[in-house]
Parts: structure tokens; sequence; C-alpha cells
């Protein structure tokens, strides 16, 4: 417990209920997380399966198992449970399928099929729409909100819609025996209500619980939180007010107002110090976010040396700024002699990524994008794991008509309707209704006779799936399915040959992991849609530049940090501008700032093409709110501190300050 505070300590040695640890960036909390663990097994006689971790990221779980294992023993590392919220909820939810009317191996949908279905069921294919209707779904299903009182929740048209379509929903995923990401922490919250004594049963099997990212909880995840727990309340929450950044998809930071007064005995310790940053670093962030309301006391301070200033540049426009940061970028590392992995872009929204990528790679750099379009989300990759979803879970509709028409095996559209109306009278799926009689007697014997053979084909690969390893039966699949040829015939040679690539790196991927722990296809393809969601990339042995949006590198740190697209109507969204949401903005600047240890570099463009037309940008508020003392401003027509107040006076002021601190 040598290189630890005080506080520190007391929060890793404190037994007696419930904790929970506030404080800024920086200051240890997620350290606090990963020693406190190795004190419960080494010195408190807890088992390693007895204690649960959880994280916000699966990258931030597997960092956590890392760090573990460098304290515990292998085998006691392994036993850990360090996962995010919804990769316990899977484990729950598998293993207690039954008692919600569920078969153990149900599918898990990722956003784009649940949209098909909302689609389907709100009878609409508008896509901002269906992004509303889907957005407001989930919301209420992280607050818990039944499709009943939906109804009478909606106020206005989109709610109305949405609350018409959330039943026909939910019956829909039922019927294909698959859940959403939502259903991952909402189900296990009616399991454990509902059955008092499967709660019971996990709460004795998980006896401590340690939750990161507190902060970012939502209703739904604080309800599997008190569940588990149960009257022990045996566990140890860390967050920071400051760091609420996903508000935006039902997170409450009232979760942390709450856990006082439904745990009247919580102690609460606060952390000052932070290890991360430099003081000038911390000191921009510290103002930034003493402009937002204030939920707790926190005071931070570092001892890591004043350091270097704050870089803030004004861009001509975005292409400019990209041509600037990968240039800047490349001097420091020559000049610091640091590796790519040292820096980490950082932006606001996904697409910000696409100039960047494309400067990076003319210049021939090595960057991992992280959060943004993924690997599996290519139509390649999503072919395959269709295929994989049906060997495991032959319920699954959309996975079904992806499959049997993906390559073109004589299945056309009006087989799939005559066989979707017939599955819908009988309640069945696809898969089933194409081997009943009644639906024999429907089709014509050239429609019910590929349709047989691809079922057939599912049921003989979904024997050998069960029972052979990973890495034997991927290969036999796509040779069976003639998936290459079926590339080389519907795209132009060097795309298929992309395509192609893509699909043996997926194969490799699957090799790797059929070997490393000996699970069949069939496990494996049970948490694809997992890695799917937040984070895809093991990205710690590869040197190269992080790309990443502010969201999804919060909890991480990096030596440099390129802070880029800090605009007004970006960074705050210009569609979140009400105070509420702007304040969250404001957090999402802190988050920014505070990944960096060594040097910050942020940047603005003064125009930025969109659809082809250069429109004019101003500053972020942010940038002013930094304070002036350790920032240097370069580049642009205006080389000085933004200032909403644009008096010529108070800029030839600010103009004379900073030739006065170059
Ligand atoms: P965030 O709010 O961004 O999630 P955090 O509070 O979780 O930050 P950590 O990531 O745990 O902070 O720690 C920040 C850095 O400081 C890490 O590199 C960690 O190893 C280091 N650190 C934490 N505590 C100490 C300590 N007592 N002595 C030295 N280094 C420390
Ligand atoms: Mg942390």
């Amino acid at each position: 417990m040598s290189g630890l505070n005080s506080q520190q300590r007391e929060a890793i040695y404190y037994l007696d209920g419930p904790l929970l640890v506030l404080a800024g960036a920086g200051s240890g909390k997620t350290r606090v997380i990963t020693q406190k663990i190795a004190y419960l097994v080494q010195d408190c006689g807890f088992q390693p399966r007895n204690i649960a971790a959880i994280t916000f990221t699966n990258k931030a779980a597997r960092e956590m198992q890392e760090r573990v294992g460098k304290l515990l023993s292998a085998s006691q590392a392994n036993e850990l449970q360090i996962s995010t919220f919804h990769s316990l909820g899977v484990r729950i939810l598998r293993e207690e399928a039954k008692a919600l009317g569920y078969k153990p191996r149900f599918s898990i949908f990722d956003s784009a099929d649940c949209a098909g279905i909302i689609g389907d069921c709100a009878k609409t294919v508008d896509k901002a729409t269906l992004r509303r209707l889907q957005s407001i779904i989930s919301n209420w299903k992280n607050a818990l909100v039944t499709p009943e009182a939906a109804r009478h929740l909606a106020t206005n048209e989109h709610e109305a819609l949405a609350a018409s379509a959330y039943l026909g929903y939910e019956a829909t995923l039922k019927a294909y025996q698959a859940v959403d990401f939502d259903d991952l922490i909402g189900l296990p919250v009616k399991l454990f209500s509902e059955h008092p004594q499967i709660a019971e049963k996990w709460q004795n099997r998980l006896r401590y619980l340690l939750v990161d990212e507190y902060q970012d909880t939502n209703a739904c995840q604080y309800q599997v939180l008190k569940l588990l727990t149960g009257i022990r309340a045996q566990f140890t929450a860390v967050g920071d007010d400051d760091q609420a950044i996903y508000g935006w998809r039902g997170a409450d930071i009232d979760n942390l107002k709450k856990l006082p007064a439904e745990f009247p005995a919580l102690k609460v310790i606060k952390l000052e110090q932070n290890y991360r940053s430099t003081v000038r670093i911390l000191k921009a962030a510290n103002n930034v976010i003493a402009h937002n309301e204030k939920l707790f006391d926190k005071t931070l301070w570092s001892e890591l040396g004043h350091g270097d200033p704050i870089h803030v540049t004004a861009c001509r426009d975005n292409e400019a700024e990209a041509e600037s940061v990968v240039m800047k970028l490349q001097a420091h590392r020559f000049e610091h002699r640091g590796k790519f992995r040292d820096y980490a872009i950082l932006y606001r929204s996904n697409h910000q990524a696409r100039l960047l990528e494309t400067q990076l790679r003319n210049q021939k750099i090595p960057y991992l994008l992280s959060g943004g379009q993924s690997f599996f989300d290519k139509a390649e990759i999503k072919d395959i794991i269709s295929y994989l979803r049906l060997l495991a879970n032959e319920d699954d509709d959309p996975a079904f008509i992806r499959a049997a028409t993906t390559p073109r095996r004589g299945i056309g559209a009006g087989t799939l309707q005559a066989l979707g109306t017939y599955a819908g009278e009988r309640h069945v799926s696809l898969f089933h209704a194409a081997f009943e009689e009644g639906f024999a007697h429907r089709a014509q014997a050239r429609q019910l006779e590929p349709l047989l053979e691809f079922c057939h084909f599912i049921n003989r690969m979904q024997a050998r799936a069960t029972r052979e390893p990973a890495q034997q039966v991927l290969p036999d699949l796509l040779k069976a399915i003639d998936y290459e040829a079926y590339l080389y015939d519907s795209e132009e040679q060097r795309t298929a040959q992309t395509r192609w690539a893509n699909v043996g790196e997926f194969a490799d991927w699957i090799n790797r992991k059929g070997e490393e722990d000996g699970k069949t296809l069939i496990d494996m393809v049970q948490s694809i849609a997992l890695i799917n969601m937040l984070d895809k990339q093991n990205s710690d042995e590869i040197d190269a530049v992080q790309l990443s949006t502010l969201h999804a590198a919060k909890g991480l740190e990096y030596k440099h940090v390129f802070l880029v697209g800090v605009e007004e109507g970006i960074l705050p969204h210009r569609e979140s501008l009400d105070p509420a949401k702007l304040q969250e903005e404001r957090r999402l600047m802190y988050v920014g700032i505070t990944r960096a240890q060594r040097s910050l570099h942020i940047s603005y463009c003064e125009k930025r093409k969109q659809a082809r037309e250069l429109i004019p940008c101003e500053p972020s508020r942010f940038i002013d709110e930094m304070g002036k003392d350790d920032v240097r401003f370069s580049g642009g027509k205006q080389a000085v501190a933004p200032d909403k107040a644009t008096g010529s006076a108070r800029l030839d002021a600010m103009k004379a300050l900073l030739a006065g601190k170059r």
C-alpha cells in the first residue's frame, strides 16, 4: 500500500459500510478501486469470485484486470469479476434467463437492429425520426418506465409516437428471444425485484461491489447496485460530479445526491491531490469548471510542477486545423523522442475524425480510432456475425433475414414476406415457421426448397458450433456459403479485396479468442454485441496515436493531448446551449483538459467547411474560461484570447497583455 496518500489508504481500508469516494480528475479514484480489490483478497480473506468491480467501458475493465493482475496471482485475478454494468448484466441474464422467459442463448441486438424494429412498429423509415424515437424509448427504459406508463408520460408528438411503438418493440424483441443494451440492465432489475430468492443468491455470490465512474450511472444501474448489495450494502463507489457527461443518455447525476439519503450509513471520503497533470493544466481545468454550479466542494492540487503553457491555436478552417495538429504532433514527438501512443487527439463529435484520419494517413502516422464506426459495424462483418447469431439463437429473425439473403441463394423477398406473415400468425420465429407444414402448404416448391436447404444448413452448423472449437467451424462456414466469391461478384475488385481481408481479420480474432479461452463459436458470438457497444480495439500494445471522442476518453490519460474544434456550436454543441446542457458541455471540456498529463494543445477554426460552404466560427467560450495566465495564443487574425465583449479597447488591452507575456 505504499505510494498512496492517507485519504486513499483510508478509502481502501474502510469496510464498515457503504463508501463513496468523491474527487476530481486524476486524483487516483480508479487506483483506489484496483488497490482495494487486492486488499480485499490478500488481507481480508475475500474470495476473488465474491468481488465484482464495475467500470464504464470494456477497455477500462481490461485495464483494471491487468493492473489487479500485477497485484494478485494469475488464478486469483482470473476469478475476479471486473466488467461493465452491461457485461455483468449479460452474465446474470444468461444464468437466470429461464426465470424471465428467455432461453440462455438469447441474442443481444445492436442499435441498428433495434432501430429497424422500432421503425416497423412506428411505421417510419425517416432516419432522424427513428433516432429520436429510439432515444426516447431508451431513456424510458433506463428510467424503468414501462410501455403502459409511457403512454401517460408522452407530452409531444414524438413521445406519443414512441409510446405507441414501445409496446410492439418490446413484444418483438421477446419474440426474437433478443434483448437490447438497455435490457442488459433493466432485466436484471426486473429479475431481482420479482424473484427475491434469485437476488439473494447473487447477493451472496457478489459480496463486495466496487463501482468506478459512479456519477454516470443511470436510474436502472443504480437499482442494480441497490439490489445486488442488498441490506449488507458492502460497496465502494467512486466518482466525480464534474465529470458527469452521459446525461444525454439517461445518466443521472442525482444518483450521487441520492446515495447519502438512501444509505444513511454512507461514508464519504474526498481525495485532493492530482497525480496526473501539471499545475497549469490543472489550473485551466479548475478555472473552466468553476463556471458551473457546484454540487460538492472539492479542491484539487498537483505537485507535478508548472509544466508547459497551454497552447491555443486559431486555424483558418478545419482542413488547416487537421494539417496543423498533425504537423505539431509530429514535431513535438520528434523533439521529445516520444512514442505515438503518448498522443491523443480528442474531439466532440465523431465526424470530426475524418479530416484528421486523412492527414494522419497522408503522413503515414499510425493511429487508432475509438468510439467511432468500428470494425464490427462493417457490412461484411455484420454479414458473418448474422450467421453466428443465428447459430446461437435460431429465433433471431433479423439475423435470419440477413443470413438467408447474403449471399443470395434463391430466397427472395416474396418468400420472406410469406414466411413472415405465416410466422406472425403462428407466433413462431421465421426459422421455425419454415419447417411447419402449414407453411409448406402455402409456399410454392421453388420457394420452399432453397429455404429448407438454408435451414438445414444452419441446423448442421449449429450442431458443430456447440461441440467444436471456433477455429474449426468458422472457416468451414465461410467456405460453405462461398462468401469470398460473393464479395468478388458483387463489388469492385479492390473493395472486395479489402472486405475479404476484413473477414480474414475477424476470423483471426475468433481463432485467437478460441485458442486463448477454449471457447466455442457460440460462446463468443454472445459477447460480440457487447464489444460492439463502446470500445472495440485492444489498443494497449500498439504504438499509435489515439483518436477519440471526449466521451470515449473518460477515465483515460495521455501524456500529450490535442483538443480540436473547440468552437461555439461544436463544444459547446449547438444543440446543448440551454443552461443545464451547457453545464454538461462544460464538464466535457473539463474531462478533455484533464486527460492531459504533460502538454495540452487546443485548436479552433475561424471558418468551417460544411456542405461545401465555409461557415464563420467563433472560439468556444470555454477557451476564455480557462483564464489567460497559462495560455499561449497563436495563429489566425486574432491571436488573442477570444472575448465575447469584443470592444476594441478590451481587445487592444488584451493584445498588449499577451505581447507582454510572450
Ligand atoms: P479520472 O477522474 O480521470 O477517472 P482518477 O481519479 O480515476 O481519474 P486515476 O486514473 O486513478 O485517477 O489516477 C491518475 C493517475 O495518477 C494514474 O496514473 C495513477 O496511477 C496515478 N496515481 C494515483 N494515485 C497515486 C499516488 N498516490 N501516487 C502516485 N501516483 C498516483
Ligand atoms: Mg478514473
